[in-house]
Protein backbone atom coordinates (compact mmCIF):
# COMPACT_ATOMS: atom_id res chain seq x y z
CA UNK A 1 0.00 0.00 0.00
CA UNK A 2 1.32 3.15 -1.02
CA UNK A 3 -0.03 6.36 1.67
CA UNK A 4 -1.43 8.61 -0.16
CA UNK A 5 -2.60 10.90 2.66
CA UNK A 6 -2.59 10.58 5.58
CA UNK A 7 -4.67 13.14 7.78
CA UNK A 8 -5.74 13.89 11.54
CA UNK A 9 -9.81 14.04 11.72
CA UNK A 10 -10.67 13.95 15.69
CA UNK A 11 -9.60 13.45 18.64
CA UNK A 12 -12.40 12.69 21.70
CA UNK A 13 -12.75 10.34 24.77
CA UNK A 14 -16.62 8.87 23.43
CA UNK A 15 -16.92 6.33 21.14
CA UNK A 16 -20.61 8.15 19.90
CA UNK A 17 -18.29 11.10 18.74
CA UNK A 18 -16.31 9.37 16.49
CA UNK A 19 -15.83 9.90 13.17
CA UNK A 20 -19.91 8.96 11.76
CA UNK A 21 -18.80 7.46 8.39
CA UNK A 22 -18.86 3.61 7.24
CA UNK A 23 -14.86 2.99 6.31
CA UNK A 24 -13.27 0.28 7.92
CA UNK A 25 -10.85 1.38 10.92
CA UNK A 26 -7.98 -0.26 12.33
CA UNK A 27 -7.01 0.43 15.94
CA UNK A 28 -3.36 0.47 17.81
CA UNK A 29 -2.89 -0.45 21.37
CA UNK A 30 -0.16 -0.69 23.70
CA UNK A 31 1.68 0.11 26.91
CA UNK A 32 2.98 3.43 27.29
CA UNK A 33 6.69 3.75 25.59
CA UNK A 34 5.73 1.01 23.72
CA UNK A 35 6.62 2.72 20.39
CA UNK A 36 3.09 2.92 19.01
CA UNK A 37 3.24 6.63 17.99
CA UNK A 38 6.80 5.70 16.24
CA UNK A 39 5.30 2.74 14.37
CA UNK A 40 2.06 4.96 13.25
CA UNK A 41 4.56 7.66 12.15
CA UNK A 42 6.40 5.15 10.37
CA UNK A 43 3.76 3.26 8.87
CA UNK A 44 2.19 6.56 7.43
CA UNK A 45 5.69 8.11 6.65
CA UNK A 46 4.79 11.39 8.27
CA UNK A 47 7.16 12.42 10.77
CA UNK A 48 4.71 13.66 13.56
CA UNK A 49 1.23 12.36 12.72
CA UNK A 50 0.72 10.78 16.33
CA UNK A 51 3.16 12.51 18.84
CA UNK A 52 6.22 10.39 19.87
CA UNK A 53 6.58 12.43 23.31
CA UNK A 54 8.74 12.22 26.37
CA UNK A 55 6.10 11.74 29.03
CA UNK A 56 4.19 8.68 28.67
CA UNK A 57 0.48 8.22 29.45
CA UNK A 58 0.15 11.57 28.18
CA UNK A 59 -2.08 10.94 25.32
CA UNK A 60 -5.11 9.89 26.62
CA UNK A 61 -7.78 10.12 23.84
CA UNK A 62 -9.08 7.98 20.68
CA UNK A 63 -7.63 9.90 17.63
CA UNK A 64 -8.37 9.46 14.10
CA UNK A 65 -6.65 9.49 11.33
CA UNK A 66 -8.16 8.70 7.51
CA UNK A 67 -5.66 7.31 5.68
CA UNK A 68 -5.78 7.41 1.76
CA UNK A 69 -9.22 8.20 2.16
CA UNK A 70 -10.43 5.05 2.67
CA UNK A 71 -9.65 3.99 6.17
CA UNK A 72 -8.48 4.98 9.30
CA UNK A 73 -5.68 3.97 11.88
CA UNK A 74 -7.27 4.71 15.31
CA UNK A 75 -4.08 5.37 17.90
CA UNK A 76 -5.57 4.86 21.31
CA UNK A 77 -4.10 5.76 24.42
CA UNK A 78 -1.42 4.02 25.93
CA UNK A 79 -2.54 1.48 28.97
CA UNK A 80 -1.06 0.92 32.57
CA UNK A 81 1.67 3.70 32.83
CA UNK A 82 2.25 4.18 36.66
CA UNK A 83 2.98 8.47 35.93
CA UNK A 84 -0.94 8.31 34.89
CA UNK A 85 -2.76 9.25 37.80
CA UNK A 86 -5.18 6.16 40.18
CA UNK A 87 -8.18 7.59 39.08
CA UNK A 88 -7.61 7.84 35.55
CA UNK A 89 -5.20 4.53 35.20
CA UNK A 90 -7.95 2.37 36.16
CA UNK A 91 -6.25 -0.50 34.09
CA UNK A 92 -8.03 -0.50 31.16
CA UNK A 93 -10.28 3.10 30.83
CA UNK A 94 -14.14 2.58 29.73
CA UNK A 95 -13.92 5.09 26.99
CA UNK A 96 -11.26 2.45 25.45
CA UNK A 97 -13.44 -0.80 26.09
CA UNK A 98 -16.38 1.12 25.10
CA UNK A 99 -14.34 2.16 21.66
CA UNK A 100 -13.64 -1.18 21.18
CA UNK A 101 -17.35 -2.59 22.27
CA UNK A 102 -19.60 -0.51 20.61
CA UNK A 103 -17.54 0.33 17.43
CA UNK A 104 -18.90 -1.23 14.34
CA UNK A 105 -16.34 0.43 12.05
CA UNK A 106 -13.66 -2.13 14.34
CA UNK A 107 -12.08 -4.33 11.31
CA UNK A 108 -8.67 -5.48 13.91
CA UNK A 109 -6.85 -3.98 16.55
CA UNK A 110 -3.23 -4.36 16.88
CA UNK A 111 -2.19 -4.79 19.96
CA UNK A 112 1.93 -3.37 20.72
CA UNK A 113 4.28 -5.07 22.62
CA UNK A 114 8.34 -4.38 23.01
CA UNK A 115 9.80 -7.51 21.68
CA UNK A 116 12.52 -7.56 24.70
CA UNK A 117 10.15 -8.20 27.48
CA UNK A 118 8.90 -11.11 28.89
CA UNK A 119 5.25 -11.14 28.40
CA UNK A 120 3.50 -8.88 30.99
CA UNK A 121 0.49 -9.33 32.80
CA UNK A 122 -1.00 -6.29 31.84
CA UNK A 123 -1.10 -7.03 28.26
CA UNK A 124 -1.93 -10.95 28.43
CA UNK A 125 -4.87 -9.24 30.13
CA UNK A 126 -5.90 -7.15 27.48
CA UNK A 127 -5.18 -10.23 24.86
CA UNK A 128 -7.84 -12.37 27.08
CA UNK A 129 -10.24 -8.95 27.05
CA UNK A 130 -10.47 -9.00 23.51
CA UNK A 131 -11.03 -12.45 22.70
CA UNK A 132 -14.02 -12.58 25.24
CA UNK A 133 -15.73 -10.31 23.46
CA UNK A 134 -15.15 -11.62 20.34
CA UNK A 135 -12.90 -8.50 18.91
CA UNK A 136 -10.06 -9.36 16.17
CA UNK A 137 -6.73 -8.53 17.12
CA UNK A 138 -3.19 -8.99 15.81
CA UNK A 139 -0.17 -8.63 18.09
CA UNK A 140 3.17 -6.36 16.75
CA UNK A 141 6.12 -6.89 18.39
CA UNK A 142 7.79 -3.60 18.35
CA UNK A 143 11.59 -2.34 18.33
CA UNK A 144 13.07 -4.83 16.63
CA UNK A 145 16.13 -4.02 15.77
CA UNK A 146 17.28 -4.40 19.11
CA UNK A 147 17.68 -7.82 19.33
CA UNK A 148 19.65 -10.29 17.25
CA UNK A 149 16.91 -12.96 15.04
CA UNK A 150 17.84 -15.76 17.37
CA UNK A 151 16.75 -13.16 20.56
CA UNK A 152 13.59 -12.48 18.56
CA UNK A 153 12.47 -15.77 17.70
CA UNK A 154 12.97 -16.78 21.63
CA UNK A 155 10.88 -14.34 22.42
CA UNK A 156 7.79 -14.50 20.54
CA UNK A 157 7.66 -18.12 20.96
CA UNK A 158 7.38 -17.02 24.71
CA UNK A 159 4.34 -15.29 23.84
CA UNK A 160 3.01 -17.47 21.40
CA UNK A 161 2.99 -20.48 23.54
CA UNK A 162 1.69 -18.21 26.94
CA UNK A 163 -1.15 -17.49 24.98
CA UNK A 164 -1.56 -20.89 23.61
CA UNK A 165 -1.35 -21.65 27.98
CA UNK A 166 -4.28 -19.36 28.45
CA UNK A 167 -7.72 -19.51 27.00
CA UNK A 168 -6.40 -19.26 23.44
CA UNK A 169 -6.87 -22.42 20.99
CA UNK A 170 -4.90 -20.84 18.12
CA UNK A 171 -2.13 -17.92 18.16
CA UNK A 172 -3.01 -14.60 16.72
CA UNK A 173 -1.40 -13.77 13.93
CA UNK A 174 1.59 -11.22 14.59
CA UNK A 175 4.28 -8.80 12.94
CA UNK A 176 8.05 -8.02 13.83
CA UNK A 177 8.48 -4.33 13.57
CA UNK A 178 11.21 -1.67 13.59
CA UNK A 179 10.11 1.86 13.53
CA UNK A 180 13.64 2.98 13.09
CA UNK A 181 14.50 0.45 10.28
CA UNK A 182 11.11 0.26 8.49
CA UNK A 183 11.02 -3.82 9.54
CA UNK A 184 7.66 -5.43 8.97
CA UNK A 185 6.08 -2.18 7.72
CA UNK A 186 5.07 -3.60 4.45
CA UNK A 187 3.75 -6.57 6.33
CA UNK A 188 1.16 -4.75 8.32
CA UNK A 189 0.45 -2.16 5.85
CA UNK A 190 -0.32 -5.39 2.82
CA UNK A 191 -2.26 -6.96 6.02
CA UNK A 192 -4.92 -4.31 6.33
CA UNK A 193 -4.92 -3.52 1.99
CA UNK A 194 -5.70 -7.37 1.93
CA UNK A 195 -8.70 -7.10 3.93
CA UNK A 196 -10.11 -3.56 2.57
P1 LIG B 1 4.62 5.41 22.54
O1 LIG B 1 4.59 6.00 23.93
O2 LIG B 1 4.16 4.00 22.56
O3 LIG B 1 3.94 6.24 21.51
O4 LIG B 1 6.17 5.30 22.15
P2 LIG B 1 7.10 6.22 21.23
O5 LIG B 1 6.84 5.96 19.79
O6 LIG B 1 7.03 7.64 21.72
O7 LIG B 1 8.53 5.55 21.55
C1 LIG B 1 9.00 5.40 22.86
C2 LIG B 1 10.53 5.32 22.83
O8 LIG B 1 10.94 4.14 22.13
C3 LIG B 1 11.18 6.48 22.11
O9 LIG B 1 12.36 6.81 22.80
C4 LIG B 1 11.48 5.93 20.72
O10 LIG B 1 12.59 6.55 20.11
C5 LIG B 1 11.77 4.47 21.03
N1 LIG B 1 11.41 3.62 19.87
C6 LIG B 1 10.22 3.54 19.27
N2 LIG B 1 10.25 2.65 18.25
C7 LIG B 1 11.50 2.15 18.22
C8 LIG B 1 12.17 1.18 17.37
O11 LIG B 1 11.61 0.60 16.43
N3 LIG B 1 13.48 0.92 17.65
C9 LIG B 1 14.13 1.53 18.68
N4 LIG B 1 15.40 1.19 18.87
N5 LIG B 1 13.55 2.44 19.47
C10 LIG B 1 12.26 2.76 19.25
Amino acid sequence: MNIKSANFVISNTDVAKCPNEPLPEYAFIGRSNVGKSSLINSLTERKSLAKTSGRPGKTQLINHFKINGNWFLVDLPGYGYARVSKKSKNTFQKYITDYFIKREQLVCAFVLVDIRHEPQKIDMEFMEWLGENNIPFCIIFTKADKLKPKAIEENVNKYISELLNGVWEEAPSYFITSSSKGYGRDDVLNFIDNIN
